[in-house]
């Protein structure tokens, strides 16, 4: 039996668990508390809007549609993570769905197939709806899935659920037959629940790197010599491995980034000098225009010829 967080409860569990929340109108006193029961709660259920713009989807999740009466959730999550408080108490999200389905999540276990509506969810569920078209196409930010797997988590934690195995955060496809929410490249409620099952082993101030550091990436000779390949011409690599067999193994990607990088920089500064020295000799008179370009052609291959023979040596630098 679990009894609804209040108002107050609900806000500092989420700002604890690091989400950035904006409190809209009267959403403290903002409920269908006069059509049911609001509580006893059991999970968290994610929604998508079908409409995309922050301010005009707040308003919508806060007023409700002339056949539905807001609010339509608790919590409005944008693409920037932000999350737009609309209501608090009993909401018009979840409708009718499987009760066998609400047995899995009390119990903490793994979700039966949906194919019920039986159950009343608004009751049950503290509900979420996030800005996204839901047509398969329009993307879910990462910041906008870690303001989810956060909010989620910050109601989980204030709960106490997740304990017993899976974490009590599921779609509205996994609630009532027919539905689809939440869809689209970049959303899975299994990943979901799983990020949310990670946060729980930690405190609420808890900021994991999701983005691991490029250095990181540990990459293999062949994948190096591609990414050379791809800076530079092949021809002027079909040295390396010589210069590998020669001494040096170890010419990492980064040795060859800085030295192509430095030889770069160097040819053209000569390129530059060249020209100027041409400009020069043009403004003297003696040199037609085709004559001045076919010499800074043959200046330009010249370093480059050059270049070609210094990076046969590079490990011996
Ligand atoms: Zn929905």
């Amino acid at each position: 039996m679990a009894t609804p967080l209040s108002a107050d409860r609900l806000l500092a569990a989420l700002r604890a668990e690091g989400v950035r929340v904006v409190e809209y109108r009267s959403w403290r006193t903002h409920n269908r508390n006069s059509a049911g029961p609001w509580g006893p709660v059991n999970g968290v259920m994610i929604h998508h809007t079908v409409t995309s713009g922050t301010d005009a989807s707040v308003k919508l999740c806060y007023n409700g549609r002339s056949d539905l009466p807001g609010p339509l959730c608790h919590g409005v999550i944008a693409k920037d993570g932000t999350v737009h408080l609309v209501g608090h108490g009993r909401a018009n999200h979840a409708g009718k769905g499987d009760g066998d389905v609400l047995a899995a999540v009390i119990a903490e276990r793994a979700l039966p197939r949906v194919d019920e509506a039986d159950t009343d969810g608004n009751t049950r569920f503290y509900g979420f709806e996030c800005v996204n078209l839901g047509d398969n196409r329009d993307p879910w930010p990462a910041a906008q899935v870690e303001a989810i797997v956060r909010a989620s988590a910050a109601i989980c934690r204030a709960h106490g659920w997740g304990k017993a195995g899976d974490t009590s955060v599921i779609g509205h496809l996994e609630w009532q037959p027919g539905k689809i929410d939440p869809r689209g490249p970049g959303i899975s409620m299994p990943d979901i629940r799983r990020r949310v099952a990670e946060r729980l082993k930690h405190p609420a101030s808890w900021s994991p790197n999701t983005t691991p550091e490029e250095d990181d990436v540990a990459l293999t000779a062949a994948e190096i010599d591609k990414i050379a390949e791809r800076v530079w011409r092949r021809d002027f690599l079909t040295a390396a491995p010589e210069a590998k067999a020669k001494g040096n193994p170890d010419v990492t990607a980064e040795t060859w980034l800085t030295y192509l990088g430095a030889r770069l920089r160097e040819v053209i500064a000569t390129q530059g000098a060249q020209g100027a020295v041409l400009a020069r000799l043009a403004e003297g008179g003696g040199l037609t225009a085709a004559e001045i370009q076919a010499a800074a052609e043959a200046g330009a291959r010249a370093a480059l010829a050059e270049l070609g023979d210094a990076l046969g040596g590079v490990s011996d630098r």
